[in-house]
């Protein structure tokens, strides 16, 4: 009976907030974004996109975009530069292959309103997602790195006011079309599978920070198999790329 009793108050206290927190998700948008198609039959134009959220480096993915001679962008966090610096050196050796962009401080999702995401805290605040994206930029620039001019924040999900703040300091905001590993959950063959089928115009998103997980394994065999197809790679600051919720869209006081 206590338990019952014990139960019950802890559901009546409990209930409010979690729909609170339910109504806060759904403000929440996923922006898209793709680059401008080649548009043609005889060949895909595709942005390969990796996040590097924080931990390792994964290097079947690395040495095959090093090998192969594959473009990408590559978005960093504060605390994953400073614990790969070697790798960090190998990605400025490459600067013709790699565009390196912000992530981040702290991997901290982008959202200006308190409420979790897959089970992380975010922001909750204006002046917190100021301070992940700006110290993100700024570790960035301490590590030698170039100016940052796109952002991704964590879990990739936005409030619009965190939208409009972002942009107003100086960055896009980076969705992407195609989810290529889920979070780098995915097993090996699903992501390769995912990934070698891109459309023309795609951005696709995977992790190039999972060395032990099965999903960095097909995300690397699907950079071979896009090769083979002819793709043209290209990164986002290279090509025409927008997104919606307007997040690269020029406007009034944006660049
Ligand atoms: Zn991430």
């Amino acid at each position: 009976m206590r338990l019952l009793s014990t139960a019950a108050i802890l559901l009546c206290c409990l209930a409010p907030l979690a729909k609170a927190d339910t109504l806060a998700v759904q403000k929440l948008v996923e922006p898209r974004l793709t680059v401008a198609p080649a548009g043609n039959a005889k060949h895909i134009r595709v942005a390969l996109t990796f996040d590097a959220c924080m931990g390792k480096a994964d290097e079947r993915i690395l040495t095959t975009l090093v090998r192969e001679r594959i473009p990408a962008t590559i978005f960093v966090t504060s605390r994953w530069l400073k614990h790969n610096p070697e790798t960090v050196a190998v990605l400025r050796e490459n600067s013709d292959l790699f565009e390196l962009e912000n992530h981040g401080e702290n991997h901290i999702p982008a959202v200006d309103i308190p409420v979790a995401i897959y089970g992380i805290p975010a922001a909750g605040s204006p002046e917190a997602v100021g301070r992940e994206v700006g110290r993100g930029a700024d570790a960035m620039l301490a590590a030698g790195l170039p100016r940052p001019h796109w952002f991704r924040g964590a879990t990739a999900k936005y409030d619009l006011s965190a939208i409009r703040e972002i942009r107003a300091m100086g960055f896009k905001i980076a969705g992407y079309s195609l989810n290529g590993d889920d979070g780098s959950l995915l097993g090996a063959a699903a992501a390769e599978k995912r990934i070698a089928a891109a459309k023309d115009g795609d951005v696709v998103i995977s992790h190039i920070n999972q060395p032990t997980h099965a999903a960095g394994e097909g995300v690397a065999r699907a950079l071979v198999d896009l090769k083979n197809r002819g793709a043209e790679f290209v990164r986002l600051s290279d090509f025409e790329a927008s997104g919606d919720h307007e997040t690269t869209a020029k406007l009034p006081g944006l660049f």
